[in-house]
């Protein structure tokens, strides 16, 4: 592919500190820069702590496991989110349950989310969906007793109202996944003001091990350390994440410019922003009825669009967790796709991915084109 998806950017910092982490030769999971890059991104969320993790998905199965969620509970996740959330939920034994999302935001709806709460219902997953924070007022309002995990994994840098994501849940993770806004390959963090479950996550992540009492192990854990070589990467994208986070958005910003004729006189449609959110672009996603014939269109021109994942409410594994119908989440599953997105994206590239999509959708639809002076 000419034009890719996405494309990775390493700050300066980020390598050199890495580059200082490998001669220093603390390569695991022990070493001077895990604890700084916590503290940084503690700081940025304004939370009391952060521990940083291998993955994003490890950072759900973690949170999940210290908040005691155990066969027989149920624990509600949007129905349309990339996967992980779902699996995690699987991967402690206990049930994940669909609930819709909201056609005004693409994020989980906080009134459904009410109706399937019951007794078994331990926890809610609120995905901030594709640059988008949930309605964390309402969530906070419904939740009764269960707790809410908050999985910003698609969102570094939006804001509810005036605060960042990763801020809202008990417990709120991050991925660093090379294909996330803020990357380092291979990473996630879990972040909580919570002592009892810092203590815990803790534990947890380092095999159930006390670091005051080598080889006593009070609870069942895992090795889910992040490394110094990836923390000494993350520090340095961290202390870069206001520009990395604006130079995604500036490249959305030239997307809505260009497409704004578009979604005016076609059928293409962006993705929807709430009045109180403050999206922070991880990949352009626009939305079509005839999405498929336009990524065939787009990709014979080597651009490399991709269909956004199918609801999970469709997926058979997950059949048990399906309460009555999906009717937003599988229309915008079928509907929408994702534009090449990088941080510093040319926009010689910019404009030809808009004038191959402008292409695509006139020839899907018979319109009058005015002209534009
Ligand atoms: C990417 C992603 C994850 C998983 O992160 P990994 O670091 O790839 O394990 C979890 N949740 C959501 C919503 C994601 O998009």
């Amino acid at each position: 592919m000419r034009i890719p998806l996405s494309n990775v950017t390493l700050t300066d910092d980020a390598k050199r500190y890495a580059t200082d982490a490998i001669q220093s030769s603390w390569i695991s999971g022990t070493g001077p820069k895990i604890a700084e890059f916590e503290q940084a991104l503690a700081e940025k969320h304004f939370r009391r702590h952060a521990i940083a993790v291998a993955n994003g998905t490890v950072a759900l199965e973690i949170a999940l496991r210290a908040l005691d969620i155990r066969p027989g509970d149920e624990v509600i996740v949007p129905a349309l989110t990339f996967v992980a959330p779902a699996a995690a939920v699987r991967s402690v034994g206990a049930k994940p349950v669909f609930v819709d999302v909201t056609s005004g935001n693409w994020t989980i709806d906080p009134n459904l989310t009410e109706r399937h709460i019951n007794r078994h219902t331990m926890a809610i997953i609120a995905v901030d969906l594709l640059g988008h924070p949930c309605d964390y007022a309402d969530l906070q309002a419904v939740r009764g007793d269960a707790d809410l995990i908050e999985d910003a994994a698609e969102a570094h840098g939006a804001r509810y109202k005036y605060l960042p994501v990763g801020n809202f849940g008990f417990a709120s993770t991050f991925s660093f996944h090379a294909n996330k806004t803020i990357s380092t390959g291979e990473g996630g963090a879990i972040l909580t003001d919570s002592k009892n479950l810092h203590h815990l996550t803790r534990l947890m992540v380092n095999h159930g091990m006390e670091t005051s009492r080598p080889y006593w192990h009070e609870i069942i854990g895992t090795n889910a350390r992040m490394t110094n070589v990836t923390a000494a990467l993350g520090l340095g994208q961290v202390e870069h994440w206001d520009e990395l986070v604006a130079a995604r958005n500036l490249v959305a910003a030239k997307y809505d410019e260009r497409l704004r004729h578009l979604f005016d006189n076609t059928q293409l449609y962006r993705r929807p922003v709430a009045e109180w959110a403050t999206e922070a672009c991880w990949l352009y996603t626009v939305a079509h009825p005839h999405r498929d014939q336009i990524i065939v269109k787009l990709r014979d021109k080597d651009i490399d669009a991709r269909a956004i994942w199918p609801a999970l409410s469709r997926l058979p594994l997950y059949h048990d967790s399906v309460r009555g119908q999906y009717p937003v989440a599988e229309k915008i599953s079928g509907e929408a796709f994702w534009l090449p997105t990088w941080a510093g994206m040319p926009d010689a590239l910019i404009d030809e991915v808009c004038d191959r999509l402008r292409d695509s959708v006139h020839s899907m639809e018979t319109i009058t084109c005015v002209p534009t002076t």
